[in-house]
Parts: structure tokens; sequence; C-alpha cells
């Protein structure tokens, strides 16, 4: 869609200071008032006469403005003066109004000559027009504040569908693409409904089609909002079968949007009372249900029901023939529809939300022994690569200790497997309290753990792999196991300038290890010192 900028080609600057920006032209077009032809005023018509008030007029300027009348052409008559508007022609309406079709005249005081209104016959029964009269600033304020509230509608729907598609982009669930498309055809059916589809040029090719266009989108909203209501109070949970129903359903009012543009008048309002009906039936439904799954301690429920609220409202208002629904329909219509959608990304990302924790505590779990907590060899393996990344970046040392408990089988023999689990878990929790992150200790499988040092030149790494050796003969004597006595080998290797295999460096401390062991057991064994079982 591209809209037309004609003043971009009058755009002048004043050359001496040019301190100001002048755009625009003089005119020589008459006020944009369309008269009103035969054919526009041809059809059932209502006729309204607006009388003046028993003394006559008071001289002043008075204002009429007529809104809620949703397809179909407006006349306005004072005098010889008529004009003819409808939704969609912004342009050529009265300036000073935008919500409604509306006229500014002066009628001389003491005059009783009256305003004559007249309008096609609304499609749906109670969709009757409000006339507003009064003086031309409120009429016009009034105006405008409904014109920036369809706006901001409509603007809160397109925040809402650009929203989704970051999250769209960022998840790449399809949920989100439905959400999209559905809120897009709501915004279509908004700016039809309110008239922006005229402002501030026409940018829909509605034409004379208005009432087609307007009940085309309110099947194709209706086919998307009571699926949306049915899911959202917990129908789908319940009666999982229900769905066949909803397709039906969809694919009925979605066929009836296709069948609309070749329907006359009558067929029209037949399919507008179809519509008012199947959206209270609807509404009623999805109450029932999230009622009921309310009652049988559905949580989502809640988030239906409050999305429900504002359109039962408007049913209840409507069957009581409410005022203020008649005067504010359409703006009541769109806010209930903005609070729908908002409803709507509320669910919708409560549900990713769930499935995005679901996912990091499979996660969890994939990547932690569950005896000791620890992360296992998968996590662990992956932590270091990430470290090995990171000193091959910016430098530094990255020492690695392996550890291994002596004779852990004879420990099992002696004292039984459940000793021998309550050891490792004694080693992990010693070697967990003895390093800065969580993920620097990691249980490889069966008695043997990785201890990763980074930013620890080996010295010092030395000297702390040798104290947690002692410590844990100290935690495991506090288990207080008669004839237990825990040792542990270990062995440390030192990342080398240049090499970028993990497994060299693992390869190096298990041997490290493999020699302690050798050694006599109970002792750490630096791998980067000369190797006592080499041949000299
Ligand atoms: P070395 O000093 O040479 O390492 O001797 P070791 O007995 O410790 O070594 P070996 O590999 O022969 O035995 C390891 C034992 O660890 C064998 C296995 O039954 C036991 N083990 C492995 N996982 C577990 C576990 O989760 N719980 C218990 N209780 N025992 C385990
Ligand atoms: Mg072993
Ligand atoms: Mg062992």
């Amino acid at each position: 869609m591209v809209l037309a900028m004609p003043w971009l080609g009058h755009a002048r600057t004043v050359e001496n200071g040019r301190d100001y920006l002048m755009v625009g032209a003089a005119t020589d077009e008459p006020t944009p008032h369309r008269t009103c032809t035969p054919q526009m005023l041809a059809g059932n018509r209502q006729q309204v006469t607006v009388h003046a008030p028993p003394e006559g007029w008071s001289g002043e300027p008075q204002a009429l403005d007529v809104f809620n009348v949703f397809a179909g052409e407006v006349q306005l008559r004072y005098g010889d003066r008529e004009i003819c508007g409808n939704m969609h022609d912004a342009r050529t309406r009265d300036s000073r109004f935008r919500a409604g079709i509306g006229m500014v005249a002066v009628p001389p005081a003491g005059s009783h000559e009256p305003f004559l209104v007249s309008w096609q016959t609304p499609l749906k029964a109670r969709w009757v027009p409000t006339l507003q009269l009064g003086a031309p600033s409120p009429v016009q304020q009034n105006d405008t504040a409904r014109l920036l509230v369809r706006a901001a509608c409509i603007a809160v729907a397109i925040a809402l569908a650009l929203s989704a598609l970051m999250a769209y982009l960022t998840t790449r669930d399809r949920s989100f693409l439905l959400y999209i498309g559905a809120t897009l055809v709501l915004v279509l059916w908004q700016a039809i409904l309110g008239g922006l589809s005229g402002y501030p040029e026409p940018w829909l090719p509605v034409g004379e089609h208005g009432a087609c266009w307007l009940l085309a989108l309110t099947a194709a909203t209706q086919a998307l909002v009571l699926p949306a209501l049915w899911r959202l109070n917990g129908g789908d949970r319940l009666l999982p079968r229900s769905r066949v129903v909803q397709q039906l359903v969809l694919c009925g009012l979605m066929g009836m949007a296709a069948l609309v543009p070749w329907l006359d008048r009558d067929g029209l309002v037949v399919v507008g009372q179809v519509l008012q009906g199947s959206f209270v039936a609807g509404c009623a439904l999805s109450l029932a249900v999230g009622i009921w799954a309310r009652l049988r301690g559905d949580a989502w429920a809640l988030a239906g029901l409050a999305a429900l609220t504002p359109m039962l409202v408007l049913v209840a208002a409507d069957l009581a023939r409410a005022h203020w629904l008649y005067e504010y329909r359409v703006e009541a219509l769109q806010l209930a529809i903005t609070w729908l959608l908002m409803m709507a990304a509320y669910a919708l990302n409560l549900s990713m939300g769930r499935l995005r924790q679901q996912r990091d505590e499979m996660r969890q779990l994939a990547e932690t022994d569950m005896l000791t907590g620890l992360p296992n060899r998968r996590a662990g393996l992956q932590h270091l690569a990430q470290q090995l990344e990171q000193v091959q970046r910016d430098g530094g040392p990255l020492v690695i200790g392996f550890l291994d408990i002596d004779l852990f089988k004879d420990i099992n023999d002696r004292h039984g497997h459940a000793v021998g689990d309550q050891v490792l878990v004694a080693v992990a929790q010693a070697l967990r309290a003895a390093v800065r992150n969580q993920d620097e200790v990691v249980r490889m499988g069966g008695e043997e753990f990785l201890l990763l040092l980074p930013g620890m030149p080996r010295d010092i790494a030395t000297g702390r792999l040798e104290q947690l050796r002692q410590r844990i003969t100290v935690v495991c004597r506090d288990l207080q196991v008669p004839g237990l006595e825990v040792t542990a080998s270990i062995g440390l290797a030192q990342w080398r300038p240049g090499e970028d295999d993990q497994a060299a460096l693992l390869r190096r401390a298990d041997h490290a290890m493999y020699v302690a062991k050798r050694s006599g057991r109970n002792r750490v064994f630096d791998g980067e010192t000369v190797d006592p079982l080499l041949p000299a």
C-alpha cells in the first residue's frame, strides 16, 4: 500500500532568511464536500428532521455530526446546503469531522428551519446512528476524541503484531504467525468499522462497497475471535473433540465472508443477523465452558474469562439497548477487541514461557548427574570447550585436575553400595565448595571427577588440588562409617598455548592421574613435570 503524498510536490523553501518552510499552495478547489447523486440516495432511506428549539435558532453556528452509520451514504441538508459522506471518504467530508459525517451551519436567529438527515436502513437492527448537535467546538472535540481512540486501538494491535513477529523470529513458533495473521485481519476490520480506511487518504479500495467489506471482515473476525475465546476459556482441554466443531465454524464463517460480495442488500441483512446471532452464541458457549473449566481448577480459564468479559458487557448492553453503547459502539467494539488481543498475547507468551521452562528443565536433567547434582560428562566437556575458547582468545592459564577415588571398588565391596554413594556425594560437595563456579566441578562417571581451574597459575592450582585431596579424606571421615578411609589421586594438566584439542588436554590429565596411582595413590601428580614412568 502506497500512500499518495501530493503535498511533497508543493514544498517551497523561502529564500531570504531560510528560517521556515512553506508547504502546500493556494487552492482553487472548492470546499471538498461531495455533492449527492441520485445513486447515492437510492435504496431504502431513513429520514430524520432535527428541529430548531421552540424559540428558534439562536443565530450561533450549529454543528451536526452523525456517527455509527456503517454502510451507505449519509445526507445532511440545511437550507440549500447539502452534503453526502460515508465512513470511507475522509477527504470529502467537512474538514472538522473525522469520526462522523458532520456539517456546520449558521441558522439565522429566530429561524425554525430544521436540519434534514437521511441514511440507508442499517444492516443490523440495533446498529442505529447517533446524531450529535451542538456548538462546533465541543462537537468537533468529541469527534476527534473518537478518532484518537479508534486510531489508538489500531496502533496497539499493530504493536502487538510486531511484538509477536519478534517472538516468532526468536522462537520460530508458528502460533505467533497465526496470532499475527489474526491481528492483521482485526486491524482491517477496525479500519473499516471506524472509517480509518479513508484516513488520511483512502488506502483500502472500499468505494461503494462499504457494507460488503464490513460484513466480510466481521465474518472473518468472528471466525478468528470465537475459536480464540473458546480456546482461551479451556474449551479445547475440556472437550478435545470440539476442535472439529471449531473447524466447521471457522470454515462456515470464512465461507460466509467469501460469499458476501455476491449478495444483494437483503442477503447482506440476513448475513448481518446471522453474524449477530453467532457472536452472542459463541460468547455464551465460551462463558459456559470458561466457568466449567474454572470450577475444575483450570487456572488458564481465568485469562479466557477476562478476555470474554468486555464482549459479554457489550452483548448485555446491546440486549438492554444501553444508550452508551448506541453512542460509542465503534469505540466500545474496538476496545473490546484490543483487550482480547492483549489477553491472547498474554496467554500465548505464558504458554511459550511454560514450554521454555519445561525445555530448560529437560536440558538441566540431561546435563546433571542425578546422584551428586554435579554437571555430567556431557555438560562438563561443553564447559571445558568454552573455557578453552576463552583462553585461546584472551590468554591466561587454564589448569585442569582429573580426580579418581582410590580403590573405590573395595569401598563398595567392604561397606556396601549405599556407603559408596554417600562417599561420592560427600566428595562432590567438598569439591563444589572449593570452586568459585558451580560448573567447574564435573562428575565424569563412576568415581572420577574433573576440576577446571581457569585463571589460576599452575603452582597455586597444584596447592589447591593438594588441599582438596586432603579435604576429601576429612569429609569422608565425617560420614562416621567405621573403618572407612577414603583417599583420591589427582592428575594435573595445563593448557599449552596453541593447543586447541581438548581431548589432548584431558588425555594428559588422565595420564598424570594414572602416574599418581602408579606412584602409590593418594597424591597429586603435576603432569607438566617430568613423567617418572617414562624411561630416563
Ligand atoms: P583405582 O584406585 O585404581 O581407581 O581402583 P578403583 O577400585 O577405584 O577403580 P575401578 O575402576 O576398578 O572401580 C570403580 C568402581 O566404582 C566400580 C564401580 O562399581 C564403582 N561405581 C561406579 N559408579 C558408582 C556409583 O554410582 N555408586 C557406587 N556406589 N559405586 C560406583
Ligand atoms: Mg576409575
Ligand atoms: Mg578409582
